[in-house]
C-alpha cells in the first residue's frame, strides 16, 4: 500500500466543501492554515506538491448573493470568476506565511485534449516544481462552456496527475474512502482499504451520490482513479474536513487506495509507444549515440525528416540506417523541423523567427 511520504510527486484535489462553509459561503480559514501546514511539512521530506483546488464558484456565489443551488452556466461561470480571484488571494495569503510561493493555473479540458497544450501545460507545471513553487490548479470555469469542461476536479486533479507523471494522487473529499454500496442507505456497505483492480464489480458499487458544492460524486472519482493508476499514480481517497487530512492521511486515517501496478515513467513510455507515427525522423551518428545515453533529441543531430506532423504528434525516430529506434513527441511541426534540422539549437529563434524550445524531442518524450 502506498504510504504518503513515499511520494516524488503528489497532487492533492480539494474540495469545495473543504474549503467553503456551506451555510455561510465563507472560507474556512483555520482548515485553510492547517492545510498550508501540511504543505510545509510534504514540501519539507522533499516531495513536490501541486494542489487541484476547487472552491471558486462557492466563494463567489456568495459574494454575488447567488442561491446555493445548482446555478445556469452562465451564473456559475460568474461566480467563478469572482470567486477564482479571491481563492488565489487566499491561498497565496496562506502559503507566503511559510515562504511557499504559489501559482495559479487555470485550465480547460482541450489543454489536456491537445497534444501540442498538453506538453505545453506539462513543460510550464514542470518548471514551476523546478522553482519550488506550488501550482495551484483549477479549471478556467470562466471560459469553458459545457461541452468542453471537466465539470469535476476529481477528472480534472487525476489528468494533471498524468500529465506530470506525479507518483500519487489524493482525493480530500467529504467522504473517507469508496465503499461497496453508499453508506448512508446501506448499513451493511464497507469501506475498501486497497483496490487493486477496478473491476466490474467495484464500478457497478460506485454510486451517484455527490454533496451540495462539489460536482464529483463515486462515479467520477472511479474515473479519476482509472485515469491515474494507467498512468502509473496511486490514488486515495479520503475524508478532508478536519485539520491537516494529509499528516492525518500519513498517520494511518481511513481511506481508500487504489494501487498503480507500473511506476509513471514506465507507464507514460508504453502509452507513448502505442502511438501511430507521423512522420520519421533521422539522425546521424552522434545524436543516436546521445539518445542511447539517454539524453533529449536536438535539432543538431537530425538529417532527414519524412512525413507531415504538428506539434505533439507522434513521430518515428531513425538511426542512420534507418532502423527505427523509438517514438518521441515532436515539438515542432514536420516544416519548422525541415527548417532547424541539422543546425544548432542557439540558431532557432534565428532560423524560425520565433524563438522555441532547444530539444525537438525532449528524452521524457521518448520511447525507445
Ligand atoms: N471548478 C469548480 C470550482 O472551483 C469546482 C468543480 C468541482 O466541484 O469539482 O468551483
Amino acid at each position: 500500500m502506498a504510504t504518503l511520504t513515499d511520494a516524488k510527486r503528489l497532487v492533492v484535489k480539494i474540495g469545495s466543501a473543504l474549503l467553503v462553509d456551506r451555510a455561510t459561503g465563507a472560507l474556512r480559514d483555520d482548515w485553510l492554515r492547517a492545510l498550508a501546514l501540511d504543505v510545509q511539512w510534504l514540501k519539507g521530506q522533499g516531495t513536490q506538491v501541486v494542489l487541484v483546488s476547487s472552491g471558486s464558484i462557492a466563494l463567489g456565489r456568495g459574494v454575488l448573493g447567488l442561491p446555493a443551488t445548482d446555478l445556469p452556466l452562465e451564473q456559475s461561470q460568474a461566480a467563478a470568476a469572482v470567486g477564482q480571484i479571491r481563492l488565489a488571494r487566499a491561498y497565496e495569503d496562506v502559503m507566503a506565511l511559510h515562504g511557499i510561493t504559489t501559482a495559479q493555473v487555470l485550465m480547460t479540458l482541450e489543454d489536456s485534449r491537445d497534444r501540442r497544450r498538453y506538453l505545453n501545460s506539462r513543460a510550464t507545471l514542470e518548471t514551476l516544481l523546478a522553482l519550488d513553487a506550488l501550482p495551484i490548479v483549477n479549471e478556467n470555469d470562466t471560459v469553458a462552456t459545457d461541452e468542453i469542461r471537466f465539470g469535476d476536479n476529481d477528472r480534472l486533479a487525476a489528468q494533471i496527475a498524468a500529465t506530470i507523471g506525479a507518483d500519487q494522487l489524493v482525493l480530500l473529499s467529504d467522504v473517507d474512502g469508496f465503499y461497496s454500496a453508499n453508506p448512508s442507505d446501506d448499513p451493511s456497505a464497507i469501506r475498501y482499504n486497497v483496490i487493486d483492480e477496478i473491476t466490474a464489480k467495484i464500478e457497478a458499487q460506485a454510486g451517484d451520490a455527490g454533496s451540495g458544492l462539489s460536482k464529483g460524486g463515486m462515479k467520477t472519482k472511479l474515473m479519476a482513479a482509472k485515469t491515474a493508476t494507467a498512468a502509473g499514480c496511486a490514488m486515495a481517497i479520503c475524508h478532508g474536513f478536519d485539520p491537516r487530512p494529509l499528516q492525518r492521511l500519513h498517520n494511518g486515517a481511513p481511506a481508500t487506495w487504489f494501487s498503480a501496478t507500473l511506476d509513471p515513467q514506465t507507464a507514460r513510455k508504453r502509452w507513448i509507444a502505442a502511438m501511430k507515427p507521423r512522420g520519421t525522423l533521422t539522425l546521424d551518428a552522434g545524436a543516436t549515440l546521445a539518445l542511447e545515453n539517454g539524453n533529449s533529441l536536438l535539432p543538431a543531430g537530425i538529417t532527414a525528416v519524412a512525413g507531415d506532423f504538428k506539434r505533439g504528434d507522434p513521430v518515428a525516430i531513425a538511426d542512420p540506417s534507418g532502423h527505427v529506434l523509438g517514438l518521441g513527441l515532436a515539438r515542432y511541426t514536420a516544416e519548422e523541423t525541415r527548417t532547424i534540422q541539422g543546425h544548432h539549437s542557439a540558431r532557432i529563434e534565428t532560423l524560425l523567427g520565433y524563438p522555441g524550445r532547444a530539444a525537438l524531442v525532449h528524452r521524457d518524450d521518448m520511447a525507445l
